[in-house]
């Protein structure tokens, strides 16, 4: 778990500080515009992962003017992911345990931002798996705080809490939002002067149909959740064969962000003398160290992993991109794979056959190295119809030659 304090807490100033789970949401924004009317201070917390990103946060929070800490929570929720004690919700997204794991780690760090109690933007009834009465006593049940999370929105429809029963906040002056309508938080942002309302929970990618889909596959594939084929399946076209993953760019775009993505083990392919795809191959028996963008720590549009690379390409969900967004996915070994990936379309780079008997043949005679090669080729409008289409096998540093006849590809049109 990665701390990084965008805004860092000053000292506690008044009588009781909260520390709010904000995810930029109009929810918790009018939840903490709420404590903030009662003279509670604001510490905005938010998270993470490789599945979802802070920008939208860490914009509102600046504009609110409220001090802001980033949790990156990358490995915890691949582990729920994996593994989610309450399920999941429509799609891979394990709601009830991940906000529990949120609301867990911020009752962790209360001591450490001087703040009295947790506070959230949930609305009893809004969600109707995770957000119903019995998921928010769930959710507290996970957490280990109980008594400690304040729903501002929601609080006089739950048990008194007890920052309410210290006086820190007056229940009276909290709501009883209930349900899906959201008129009543749309007349609270009237009254706040919010101008812009932002999507409630955008841009997690566990929610999105096609991203869980392929997540799905994978687990099934390779039995687990490895970060570097995470990073990989969020680009492209992704195909799971028994002894490797293919994912092949569908432009210029995701063939640049695949040459990032690629770990040190991986196999590229592209079309040879003529523009196409860059496929990346990872062999199942790599390692999960060298499957490229091992995340250490992190998240997609709020960051960077260690490696360098920019995660933020297959957001869904809103946000605009924040300075914490910057790092550069075209730098170092991606932006040079990219460069050869390049030279290689143009016929600058010519690929060479493999020596029969060698280890490059070995490589390039394997069933999934074969077919991404007669993906590019398929996917390639300039290579596919010709009679004969070669494509190059990048690996180790080496370029070499994968020759079809229209015969081998014409199937896969
Ligand atoms: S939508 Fe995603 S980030 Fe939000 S609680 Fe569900 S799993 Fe966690």
């Amino acid at each position: 778990m990665e701390i990084l304090e965008i805004k860092k807490p000053g000292e506690k100033r008044k009588k009781a500080r909260a520390l709010l789970l904000f995810s930029g949401g109009l929810d918790s924004i009018l939840a903490g515009k709420l404590l903030e009317e009662q003279d509670v201070e604001i510490v905005a917390l938010t998270f993470r992962s490789q599945f979802f990103g802070a920008g939208q946060a860490v914009r509102l929070a600046g504009e609110l003017g409220w001090p802001l800490v980033v949790v990156d929570i990358s490995p915890e929720q691949i582990e729920i992911v994996e593994n989610p004690r309450y399920g999941y919700g429509r799609q891979l997204n394990p709601c009830i345990d991940c906000h529990g794991q949120m609301v867990r780690i911020a009752g962790q760090l209360l001591e450490r931002y001087q703040a009295d109690f947790v506070a959230t933007g949930e609305v009893v009834g809004e969600r109707p798996k995770s957000q119903n009465r019995q998921a928010l006593g769930l959710v507290e049940k996970l957490s280990g705080i109980k008594g400690l999370v304040l729903r501002p929105l929601s609080a006089r429809l739950l048990p008194e809490t007890i920052p309410e029963e210290r006086g820190l906040v007056d229940r009276n002056r909290l709501l009883d939002i209930f349900g899906r309508y959201r008129k009543k938080q749309l007349e609270l942002a009237e009254r706040y002067g919010l101008k812009e309302y932002p999507t409630p929970a955008g841009g997690c990618l566990l929610t999105d149909p096609g991203f869980a889909a392929r997540a799905r596959q994978l687990m099934k594939w390779r039995g687990k959740l490895w970060p570097g084929d995470i990073e990989l399946i969020k680009t492209g076209r992704v195909f799971f064969e028994p002894d490797g993953l293919i994912v092949v760019g569908r432009d210029e775009q995701e063939n640049e962000k695949i040459a990032a993505i690629a770990g040190a083990t991986d196999i590229l392919v592209t079309t040879a003398g003529v523009k196409g795809p860059l496929a990346a191959v990872r062999l199942k028996e790599a390692s999960p160290l060298a499957a490229g963008g091992v995340v250490e720590s992190s998240s997609h549009d709020a960051g960077v992993n260690r490696a360098g690379k920019d995660w933020s390409g297959s957001l869904p969900g809103p946000g605009p991109r924040t300075p914490l967004d910057d790092a550069s996915a075209s730098t170092g070994r991606g932006a040079e794979l990219a460069r050869m990936v390049r030279q290689i379309q143009e016929g600058t780079i010519r690929p060479e056959k493999p020596e029969t008997g060698s280890f490059e043949a070995e490589i390039a005679s394997r069933g999934v190295v074969r077919k991404a090669g007669l993906l590019v080729i398929r996917y390639s409008r300039r290579a596919r119809d010709k009679e004969r289409a070669s494509a190059a096998v990048i690996h180790r540093g080496l370029v070499y030659e994968l020759e079809f006849q229209q015969a081998d590809w014409k199937d896969y049109l």
